[in-house]
């Protein structure tokens, strides 16, 4: 009985033992990795190319859509908009479905009818984590998400500046959905502000009118507000951060329109013909405006 028992405490120590060798061992390997691993990789870690993608262009028009995004950020916990007004120009999550696809859509659509590629930068992830078209303090909650806020817009922002440089102006086309009503596009310029340089160089006629991008637009065909008839532009789809950030600087010879299209401009079925339109309007708006010179027909 005594031998037996003296057996079994053997056991206890040598198991107890094994273990604590087995969780020293762990922790050593563990510290040995975190000293040859770099920092960032301690962390959650995203790439800024799975939050935003961007193309490089050699057109001075830039295409940004900011809210189709589907993607969900690991690690990050929603928005909850706490201590902001709420509605489409304040706080909101709901994501503008079909423009990611859209805007990509319109790339394609310009490099056929150009023979040329437009910039683009498109958000990848999901409104309810982070909204680029509003400024940083409000446009997300969680720090995880500033680098992929930074990203979009230090890339638009380049852009931006390489259209100045490469051909002393351009046009950024801020591509968004809209549920009001399904079959228009709404223009948003703050009402002629964030287009000063066209409108200064072409005239009230390159805003407003038949030989406008939105008078070219219904010409060819869409529902299209401000219409030839009504001048203002609809309250609630004047223009957000994103226009008026690159549109309106003092200077600065990129004119920012934002669209915002109806469903019936944008979904799954109808956007491959919506970018061709578009594509189209914008090759004669190039010609008159850009002095882009059209090599395909
Ligand atoms: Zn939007």
């Amino acid at each position: 009985m005594h031998r037996l028992s003296q057996e079994s405490e053997r056991r206890r120590i040598c198991f107890w033992f094994a273990i604590i060798v087995l969780v020293y061992n762990t922790a050593q390997l563990h510290s040995q990795e975190s000293l040859t691993r770099p920092l960032s990789e301690s962390k959650p870690h995203y790439e800024l190319s799975d939050g935003v993608f961007n193309q490089k262009g050699d057109l001075p028009i830039i295409l940004s859509a900011p809210h189709g995004g589907l993607r969900e950020v690991p690690g990050v916990s929603e928005r909850t908009g706490s201590g902001l007004k709420s509605g489409p120009s304040g706080f909101f999550t709901g994501r503008d479905s079909g423009t990611e696809e859209l805007a990509h859509a319109v790339s394609d659509a310009v490099e056929k009818r150009f023979g040329k590629a437009p910039y683009v930068v498109i958000s990848r992830v999901h409104r309810k984590f982070m909204d680029p078209n509003r400024p940083a303090d409000i446009a997300y909650e969680d720090a995880i998400i500033k680098p992929i806020y930074d990203h979009y817009h230090a890339t638009l922002s380049t852009y931006c500046r390489e259209v100045t440089d490469r051909f002393q102006a351009g046009v950024l086309i801020d591509i968004h959905g809209q549920g009001t009503r399904r079959d228009t596009v709404f223009r948003g310029t703050k009402n002629g502000l964030t287009v000063s340089h066209l409108r200064a160089t072409f005239g009230e006629a390159a805003h407003h009118g038949p030989k406008s991008l939105f008078g070219l637009l219904s010409a060819r065909g869409w529902t299209v507000h401000p219409s030839q008839t009504s001048e203002k532009e609809q309250s609630g789809f004047t223009g957000g951060y994103i226009v008026q950030s690159y549109g309106n600087q003092k200077a600065s010879p990129i004119d920012a329109m934002q669209l915002e299209f109806g469903a019936e401009y944008r979904v799954m079925g109808r956007r491959a013909k919506t970018a061709e339109v578009l594509a189209d309007a914008l090759a004669e708006y190039a010609a008159q405006y850009l002095r882009v010179v059209i090599v395909k027909q």
